[in-house]
C-alpha cells in the first residue's frame, strides 16, 4: 500500500468500567491516527492502560460508552451497538507473542489472511506475497518453517508482530511489546517496527510505562493516571508541558526539549536544542553513536543544574547557559526554579542558596550543566 493513500483516522473514546476490586475507569479521549504513526498510551502501572487498550480490541466491553473509529460505532452500549474483535480489523501484539505452537513460523503468520480478513489491505506491493513481504521486513523469512519452541523471545515477537501486520489492519494495537526483551533486542525491534509502520502506513497504539520507549516511539501521547485520561498531545509539547504534577510526576522530573546533533568528536557530541533562530548549543558526552544530523530528545534532570552569577562559576560543568528566571516554587525543602535559556529548563535549589543569589522572577542567572549530566534519547 502507498502509505501517502492512506487518510488520517480520528478514533472517539468515552467509556467508564467499574470492576470488582474497586478501580474505577472513566476515560475519554478524542485522538488523530495519521498512517504510520505511533500514539503512546502512557502511564503508571494500574492506570488503566490495558484495560482501555482491551475495550479498543474488542476484548472487553465497558459498563458504558461509546468508542468510534470514523464513521464506525465500535461500541455503543447505550444503543447495544457491539462490534465484535474480527469485524474492527485491528492488529493486537501483547508482551507475549501468542503464536500458534503446532504451526510453522510461516503458517503462524499466514494465519489471519487465511481467517477471516476480508479488507485485502496487505500493506504490500500488488502481486507481491504478504507474508513473505512482511517477514523479510521482519528479519523471520529464514525462520519460515521453524515452530514457536525453536525462536528465542525476539524472534517470536518479531513473528507475533509480523502475524498482525498481514492482514493489512487499520489499527495495530501494541501492550508492551517490547517489554520481555533484552535491551538489543528491544531497541533493534523497536526501530524496526517504526520503520515497518511508515511504510505500511499502519497507524498504531502504544500501551508502556517506559518513558525512554514513549519518547524513541511516540508522535503523541495520551497520559493516564488512575483510570483516567489526564493529557492528550504531541509528544514533545506533553513532556515539556506536564498539565499539572501528577502529569509531571508520572513523566518524570527531566526537561524533555526536542534537539538535533550538529558534531561528534573525542567523545563529545554538540546539539542544538530550542525552537529555530533561538538555537543553544550544547556540549553532551557520547554514549551511543549518534551522527550529525539525527533528531534526539536533550533530557536534563532539574537536579543537574547549578545556578550561579557569573558563567566562571561551576568551571567543571562544560554548559554555561545564559537564563532568566521565569518562576520560582517552594518544593518541599527546596525551590524549583524555572528557566528560560532560549528553550525551558527546571533547576532544583536550596532556599539558602537562592537567598545568596537574591533570586526572583526576571533575575538573570548562568545555568551550568555537566556534558555527563545531558541525556540524549535518539528519535526513531
Ligand atoms: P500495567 O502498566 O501494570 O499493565 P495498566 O495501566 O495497563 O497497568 P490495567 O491492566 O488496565 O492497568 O489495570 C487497571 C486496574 O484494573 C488495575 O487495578 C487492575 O488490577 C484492575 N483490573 C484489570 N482487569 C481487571 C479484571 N478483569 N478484574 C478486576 N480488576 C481488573
Amino acid at each position: 500500500m502507498d502509505p501517502s493513500s492512506a487518510l488520517t483516522s480520528v478514533l472517539r473514546v468515552d467509556v467508564a468500567r467499574r470492576f470488582a476490586g474497586g478501580f474505577r475507569l472513566s476515560a475519554v479521549m478524542d485522538v488523530e491516527l495519521r498512517p504510520g504513526s505511533m500514539l503512546v498510551l502512557f502511564g503508571p502501572s494500574g492506570a488503566g492502560k490495558t484495560t482501555i487498550l482491551r475495550q479498543l480490541a474488542g476484548l472487553e466491553r465497558p459498563d458504558a460508552g461509546t468508542i468510534r473509529l470514523d464513521d464506525e460505532v465500535w461500541c455503543d452500549v447505550t444503543a447495544s451497538v457491539w462490534r465484535p474483535p474480527q469485524a474492527r480489523h485491528i492488529g493486537l501484539v501483547f508482551q507475549e507473542p501468542t503464536l500458534f505452537p503446532h504451526l510453522t513460523v510461516r503458517d503462524n503468520i499466514g494465519y489471519g489472511v487465511r481467517h477471516g480478513s476480508d479488507r485485502g489491505r496487505t500493506g504490500v506491493g500488488p502481486g507481491s506475497d504478504p507474508v513473505e513481504e512482511i517477514a523479510t521486513m521482519l528479519g523471520v523469512k529464514d525462520l519460515a518453517n521453524r515452530h514457536p519452541r525453536e525462536l528465542s523471545g525476539g524472534e517470536a515477537q518479531r513473528v507475533a508482530l509480523a502475524r498482525a501486520l498481514v492482514p493489512g489492519p487499520r489499527l495495530l494495537l501494541l501492550d508492551e511489546p517490547f517489554g520481555a526483551l533484552d535491551m538489543p533486542t528491544r531497541a533493534r525491534l523497536r526501530r524496526d517496527v517504526r520503520g515497518l509502520l511508515h511504510r505500511t502506513g499502519t497507524p498504531a497504539i502504544l500501551v508502556t510505562h517506559d518513558r525512554t520507549e514513549a519518547l524513541e516511539m511516540g508522535d503523541a501521547v495520551v497520559v493516564m493516571i488512575g483510570g483516567r485520561v489526564r493529557q492528550t498531545g504531541p509528544i514533545s509539547d506533553v513532556f515539556s508541558h506536564p498539565a499539572d504534577v501528577d502529569v509531571a510526576a508520572s513523566l518524570g522530573v527531566e526537561a524533555v526539549v526536542p534537539a538535533r546533533v550538529l558534531t561528534s568528536s573525542g567523545g563529545l557530541l554538540e546539539v542544538a536544542v530550542g525552537s529555530a533562530g533561538r538555537d543553544v548549543v550544547l556540549q553532551v558526552a557520547e554514549r551511543d553513536a549518534l551522527a550529525p544530523g539525527a533528531d534526539v530528545y536533550a533530557c536534563i534532570r532539574a537536579e543537574d543544574v547549578t545556578l550561579g552569577m557569573q558563567l566562571s562559576t561551576h568551571a567543571s560543568a562544560r554548559n554555561h547557559l545564559e537564563a532568566r528566571v521565569v518562576s520560582i516554587n517552594a518544593e518541599g525543602p527546596v525551590d524549583r526554579v524555572s528557566l528560560d535559556c532560549g528553550f525551558p529548563l527546571d533547576a532544583l535549589i536550596t532556599r539558602r542558596s537562592r537567598e545568596e543569589l537574591n533570586l526572583t522572577p526576571g533575575s538573570q542567572v548562568t545555568a551550568a550543566i555537566k556534558a555527563t549530566n545531558v541525556h540524549l534519547v535518539p528519535r526513531i
